[in-house]
């Protein structure tokens, strides 16, 4: 085996020691796709898929949450754009409805949280704080008042695209429509301000990125996303767009993807991708050629260090203040050597020890960061609200 195949190892005190500031601080992680993956495989009947047990198919379960000691969550209420159009708000509240159904599951483990207020009540009570973050602008069907009303199921962000654009605002993904944000695209970043809801730039083009942050009143936020200068995969963040975001006040929540943090493991993707249209296989993994292929090119693997020098690198540009964790786990079919389920957070952490972050900085990171933009964003809602009423834009 290569030796930067290999793990790296930390020693007890060093796991030991980050154990205790997960134990001492809430990490709050900016993604996960638990949800979906309770529509899929059990088609939200959540009494028949136990997660109080260990379940193997899954990167998240009770026992795996506790012994990585995740504070707080932003649950994702994502659906597929492949679904119909006309199904998409009822499939979105839907997917709200099964976070809502987990946390009344399993009451010892989970506490709803709408405020950063109420992220610190339900750490201090030993729960996992949930909140619920929306995927992708299709969600509201480009109606302000579904966005509304999800704000007052319980959505605390929603990212403004995901796999392909709306037509209001450009995904990373697609071919751009709006070439940043229409005139209603500023209407849902405003509303969004005005409502305390978080404004999500993970997924969109670079023009919308910049559009958003024009537009925005608040800080914003990624809730998982990396940085483009190490691995030029379109879903990172460049670097000119991470000084708008420190001067915005926001945070990048750092995603544990591997083709996001590895840029070998992302041009062995494209490299795949090429060979794939080059033969005109369309169940690529099912061809005899996509097999050989694979045999002849196994796929590289990301590492927890990668991860970490997404952080650094991030931290050099902007510094340590607009940065935090969106793992993504459950929403992607491979993970890093290390990071393998959200039992394995505190190897991040005692990578970012090793790498003799202080104290003070991984505290930031695990969450104070994202409390700190969560604050902000609800203080300035409340005076937007004393001063104006909703946005009367009827579309
Ligand atoms: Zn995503």
């Amino acid at each position: 085996m290569n030796k930067s195949d290999q793990s790296p190892e930390y020693s007890v005190t060093t796991i030991e020691r980050a154990k205790m500031l997960h134990k001492l601080h809430p990490l709050i992680d900016g993604h996960n796709d638990l949800p979906w993956q309770l529509r899929t495989k059990v088609d939200r009947v959540l009494s028949r898929l136990n997660i109080n047990q260990h379940q193997p198919e899954l990167h998240t379960d009770i026992p795996r949450l506790r012994e990585g000691g995740l504070g707080g969550q932003f649950w994702s209420v994502y659906v597929a754009t492949s679904l119909k159009k006309k199904d998409y708000v009822q499939a979105t509240l839907e997917q709200i409805d099964v976070v809502h159904n987990l946390i009344r599951l399993y009451p010892e483990t989970f506490q709803i949280a709408l405020t950063a207020d109420d992220v610190d009540g339900a750490f201090k009570a030993g729960k996992i704080a949930s909140l619920i973050g929306v995927e992708g602008g299709h969600c509201i069907g480009s109606s302000l008042a579904t966005l509304r009303m999800f704000h007052r199921l319980g959505a605390r962000y929603m990212t403004l695209t995901h796999w392909k654009s709306v037509t209001w605002a450009d995904s990373c993904t697609d071919i751009p429509l709006a070439h940043g944000l229409t005139q209603f695209g500023r209407e849902v970043v405003r509303e969004m301000n005005h409502l305390g809801m978080l404004v999500d730039l993970s997924h969109v083009s670079v023009e919308t990125m910049n559009a958003s942050l024009d537009t925005s009143m608040v800080p914003v936020i990624f809730s998982h996303s990396s940085a483009r200068a190490l691995t030029d995969n379109p879903r990172n963040v460049p670097d000119d767009v991470l000084r708008r975001l420190s001067k915005n006040g926001g945070v990048i929540m750092v995603t544990f993807v591997p083709q996001f943090v590895s840029q070998v493991v992302y041009e062995w993707e494209l490299e795949r991708k090429q060979f794939q249209s080059s033969t005109n296989s369309t169940k690529y993994s099912e061809t005899g050629t996509m097999k050989r292929w694979d045999a002849d090119n196994p796929k590289p693997i990301a590492k927890v260090t990668d991860v970490a020098d997404h952080i650094d690198h991030i931290r050099s540009v902007i510094g340590i203040e607009h940065i935090g964790i969106g793992s993504d786990f459950d929403g992607v079919p491979s993970v890093p050597k290390g990071l393998e389920d959200v039992s394995q957070y505190p190897m991040l952490t005692a990578e970012l020890l090793h790498r003799n972050y202080a104290d003070e900085d991984i505290i930031k990171i695990l969450g104070g960061n994202i409390l700190r933009v969560m604050r902000q964003v609800e203080k300035i809602a409340q005076e937007l609200q004393a001063n104006q009423g909703s946005s009367q834009a009827l579309l």
